[in-house]
């Protein structure tokens, strides 16, 4: 029996590459069962590259035993890192970059932006590149805890010249801003640092509650702040909570597939990919495919929103 199989631009595979971060941003879920305790799979060059070679194999648009494809079409595979803070990989997040891009994937970096040098070099590899920027007023940063151990923010300055230096070395790389509106900058106006960032896109996201519910806003707040900086709707994707909840594909810094759970709900992790593959590792996940393809998301312009 025939039935509609929809197609999207590029399926997204988020592999948080590290635990750690240098920021301690109070809403932060960046906390991973027992990794702390294993070395992570990206200090070691040959088991990153079977990761990845693994990876592409089963999400390879052409793979013709994919469960997911008679579910969902997709022209292109991103690998994008992120954490923890990928930018703590130092030169090796340069050449995992390389080695992704050079398998097939499209590359993208998610970070807080506190280390430019990392970002810079690895800049020539990326297709996109987003940097959290939450407000431009140290404090709110300093609330929020978006700093490092000393203190010191991501200056809208900082953010300024981290785009240019990569947009110098890499004029085609798509430049997105994510912001996690809290209640430490739901009253702010970001307008300026917006028109003086020029991004590609804006991701704005509604705190989600986790540990701790100080930073939590309601739905009101959150839509005040979108409403206000709605002459850049064009560049926005918005992420309400219950949006958050979608899934993604994403693997853990010990090469596992797994599932975010919703709130405060576990995580589900498969057994290891480079133990027993990526087709039996991502059966152990339990993801549906019918039901992840009609969770997987798209923005306005019909690519994906990520
Ligand atoms: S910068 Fe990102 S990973 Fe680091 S603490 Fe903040 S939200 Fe978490």
């Amino acid at each position: 029996m025939h039935h509609f199989v929809p197609e999207i631009e590029e399926l997204v595979i988020n592999w948080h590459v590290t635990e750690p971060c240098n920021f301690r941003c109070g809403y932060c879920f960046a906390a991973w069962e027992g990794a702390t305790s294993k070395r992570e799979l990206w200090k070691d060059k040959r088991e990153t590259g079977r990761l990845l070679s693994s990876l592409y194999s089963f999400f390879d648009p052409e793979n013709p035993s994919s469960p997911l494809r008679e579910h969902l079409h997709w022209r292109g595979v991103r690998l994008s890192l992120a954490g923890g803070e990928p930018t703590l990989l130092g030169g090796r997040l340069t050449e995992i970059a390389g080695q992704a891009k050079s398998l097939g994937f499209r590359v993208s970096l998610i970070t807080n932006g506190s280390r430019p040098n990392v970002i810079v070099a690895a800049a020539e590899h990326l297709d996109m590149i987003g940097i959290s920027v939450d407000s431009p007023n140290q404090e709110t940063n300093r609330t929020i805890g978006r700093v490092g151990p000393t203190g010191t923010s991501v200056s809208g300055d900082d953010a300024m010249d981290i785009v240019a230096q990569v947009r110098s070395i890499n004029p085609n790389i798509v430049v997105k801003i994510n912001t996690v509106v809290s209640s430490a900058n739901a009253g702010e106006n970001l307008s300026n640092l917006i028109l003086r960032l020029r991004p590609n896109r804006w991701k704005i996201m509604r705190v989600l509650p986790v540990l701790s519910d100080a930073l939590i806003i309601d739905t009101n707040a959150f839509r005040a702040f979108v409403d206000r900086h709605r002459s850049f709707q064009h560049l926005m994707t918005i992420e309400d909570n219950a949006d958050m909840e979608r899934s993604y594909v994403m693997v853990d810094p010990h090469g596992r597939f797994f599932q975010n759970g919703t709130g405060k709900q576990a995580y589900g992790y498969s057994r290891p990919i480079l133990e027993i593959g990526a087709k039996v590792a991502f059966g152990d996940i339990e993801l549906r495919p019918e039901g992840f393809a009609a969770r997987y998301p798209k923005s306005q312009d019909g690519s994906v929103a990520q």
